[in-house]
């Protein structure tokens, strides 16, 4: 298929995907100037010569001009609303062997898939706290979250959230045009690495030892009429600044095909997980994570950046008025944790256990307004919006 060559050849013609030291090179010897330079011209527009300068070591010591930069560029595209969504998981059952989550098939925890009842009462705590963007989350469980399980669900759903996204395995184009008939709008999926050797490393096993075809993913999803495309890496497992560029070139490309739909970053650091190991190779700190959320901002003035409740509150807090255009709120990371105290086990152990309310106030208190809906279902259906994307040739 086409389109798979063409991402894969320009992470492979850049060597974003192996032997990378060429970019370990390039981002150490970017000096004072060069980043000064950089930082005068017009903020919001890619280029890889820009990304390297604003993710170098030198750009560090000008964070505060790219916070001040990112925060107008931030309001002048997005106005000052933060949008408000929550995550629903529906099954923590996964045939993969990810070596970094509590959810992978060799831990020994408490698996629970939620029946369409059960996932619509939680989905009724959700809707009770106001939220009308809802994310479903599942494990790699295609036995029991099928694509009939998720349009049914959806069908149900979409009377009461404006908008549903999923996270869950990858699929084929014509699953994804079948659940995009049904209502859902938004995929996100973290490629987690970009780094072949690195991504084989962690994912030995099941279908998600598949790097090409997760890479590939996107393009089949937008391919297939979603207008939300959610991007990311897992925040630990390798350099962060080379996996940025990598992630960058993705967007880059998808943003170019698929015009009309909207990508974003999302930011996730490993976490604490049951059963996982607890040292990893690339931990990325608070300071290297707000430079990252920067730069990106700054190459891509349309994007949205979103950060979850894995982050502590004072964390997130401080980056509300800097770039971030959405935030979770009052998550539960495991089926049947909103309508149930007894929930199965964690995917990773919520920061920020502020509930939504509590969110929502902080937010305005920095003088943003917390929206809980900016798109209503009724678009979905419109003529059109169907076939927003040119299908892949
Ligand atoms: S990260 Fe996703 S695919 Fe991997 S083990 Fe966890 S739930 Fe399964």
């Amino acid at each position: 298929m086409q389109t798979q060559t063409d991402i894969q050849s320009i992470l492979s013609e850049k060597q974003l995907d192996i032997n990378r030291e060429c970019w370990e090179h390039a981002l150490h010897t970017v000096t004072a100037d060069q980043v000064r330079r950089e930082l005068s011209n017009p903020a919001g527009k890619f280029s890889p010569d820009r990304l390297v300068t604003l993710l170098s070591p030198a750009a560090e010591a000008f964070l505060e001009t790219m916070a001040q930069q990112g925060r107008d560029l931030t309001v002048q595209r997005f106005g000052r609303t933060i949008q408000l969504y929550a995550p629903l998981y529906v099954s923590n059952v996964c045939i993969n062997s990810c070596r970094y989550c509590g959810y992978n098939k060799t831990t020994q925890i408490n698996r629970t898939r939620l029946t369409i009842e059960q996932a619509v009462s939680d989905a009724a705590v959700i809707a009770g706290e106001g939220f009308k963007h809802l994310l479903l989350v599942s494990g790699e469980d295609r036995q029991f979250i099928t694509t009939d399980y998720l349009c049914a669900l959806a069908g149900t759903l979409r009377e009461q959230f404006s908008s549903l996204s999923i996270e869950i395995y990858p699929m084929s184009q014509d699953e994804y045009t079948q659940v995009f008939n049904a209502g859902i709008d938004g995929v996100t999926l973290y490629q987690e690495t970009y780094d072949r050797n690195t991504y084989a490393d962690y994912h030995v096993a099941g279908p998600k030892a598949d790097y090409d075809s997760r890479l590939d993913a996107p393009d089949r999803y937008a391919s297939a009429g979603m207008r939300r495309i959610g991007l990311g890496v897992l925040l630990g497992l390798a350099d962060w600044r080379i996996e940025t560029l990598a992630m960058a070139e993705h967007a880059a490309y998808l943003m170019k095909r698929y015009w009309r739909s909207q990508i974003s970053f999302s930011f996730p650091r490993i976490c604490p997980a049951t059963n996982v190991q607890s040292e990893w190779p690339h931990l990325v700190s608070d300071q290297n994570m707000v430079q990252m959320m920067l730069a990106l901002r700054l190459c891509f003035s349309d994007a949205g950046i979103v950060l979850s409740t894995r982050e502590m509150p004072d964390f997130r807090d401080n980056l509300m008025n800097l770039c971030v255009t959405r935030l979770s709120a009052g998550s539960k990371t495991n089926p049947g944790g909103y309508a149930s105290e007894k929930g199965a086990a964690e995917q990773f152990e919520v920061a920020d256990d502020r509930s939504p309310h509590e969110v929502a106030k902080t937010i305005c208190s920095h003088g943003y307004e917390a929206v809980w809906k900016d798109w209503d279902a009724s678009f979905h259906s419109l003529k059109g919006v169907k076939s927003l994307n040119p299908s892949p040739q």
